[in-house]
């Protein structure tokens, strides 16, 4: 069966949806988008994807391209019309179609685009049983990455420089040399001591949603957690570390730059993590 996607009011198949040239996604990367995960046919964590969507528009003051409810249908028939069950659903606004221009146009009206691809989550719940390697690399990103946009080369950079290096995700080290996020994933380490550290959201990161699910976890647990900033050297003495995304779910890092994280295999405070996320994911609707 052919994939179908969403283009601005129709459901058409992948090989015939397109977006007009002079849209400001494409030229300009003048849009926004969320990725949200769908397990065995349920959205996770809609909610929170929303609002950190409508969050994104309103920064950059991007139109709401339909009101939020019936997005939700949008978002539902996608997936429908896609007959898929473990599948990433993409959501894509744009500023809309204008004559090039650097400002604001006018008048124009927002894009809304969305696609629906199989995704093997039962995949990377294996892979949380072995862990990743890593790499680092310079954060060379600007200073809005709370906002989820779609001009993500820098990100791109990050991840090819990570595939060539034989690593899964490149964390991201700031001029200072402090691990702000990884380039599509939030980064946490474990101290010593047991504690949980991860960056804080008012520092220049995406607030991650996987990010905002395992910090409900670890309270739930009772687990220490403390939100701020820690380095690359931090993180290579440190016992345990992971990243969150929807798409790796909380998944645990054994090496970085080569060199392993405590034994080199998954701590038992992460697998607990882990653990309980899969619990969430994968609990009857
Ligand atoms: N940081 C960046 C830069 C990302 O692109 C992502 C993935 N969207 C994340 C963190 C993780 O966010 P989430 O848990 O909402 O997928």
């Amino acid at each position: 069966m052919s994939r179908v996607a969403y283009v601005n009011g129709a459901y058409v198949s992948m090989d015939q949806a397109s977006v007009h040239i002079e849209d400001r996604g494409y030229q300009f990367s003048d849009g926004v988008y969320e990725v949200v995960s769908i397990r065995r046919g349920k959205c996770i964590d809609m909610e929170p994807h929303l609002d950190r969507l409508w969050r994104s528009m309103n920064e950059l003051q991007i139109d709401e391209p339909m009101a939020r409810g019936p997005m939700k249908v949008v978002m539902a028939e996608t997936i429908r019309q896609n007959r898929l069950q473990d599948a990433i659903l993409y959501i894509q606004v744009s500023r809309g179609v204008a004559r090039r221009d650097h400002p604001f146009p006018a008048d124009t009206v927002s894009s809304l685009v969305m696609t629906c691809r199989r995704f093997n989550f039962d995949a990377v719940k294996e892979r949380a049983k072995t862990g990743i390697k890593v790499i680092s690399q310079p954060d060379v990103r600007w200073g809005r990455c709370d906002i989820k946009s779609i001009s993500l080369l820098p990100n791109v950079l990050a991840k090819q420089a990570a595939r060539e290096q034989g690593g899964f995700e490149a964390l991201l080290i700031d001029a200072d040399g402090y691990v702000t996020e990884g380039s599509s994933t939030n980064v946490w380490m474990v101290t010593s001591e047991g504690k949980l550290i991860t960056r804080s959201t008012d520092d220049n990161i995406l607030p991650g949603i996987t990010r905002a699910s395992i910090l409900s976890i670890a309270g739930e647990l009772q687990m220490p957690v403390e939100e701020h900033a820690f380095t690359l050297e931090e993180a290579k003495d440190a016992t345990e570390m992971f990243l969150t995304s929807s798409t790796s779910c909380a998944m645990p890092i054994t090496h970085i730059d080569s060199q392993a994280i405590g034994n080199g295999k998954p701590g038992p405070i992460v697998a607990r993590l882990v653990e309980q996320y899969w619990a969430m994911m994968d609990e009857a609707v």
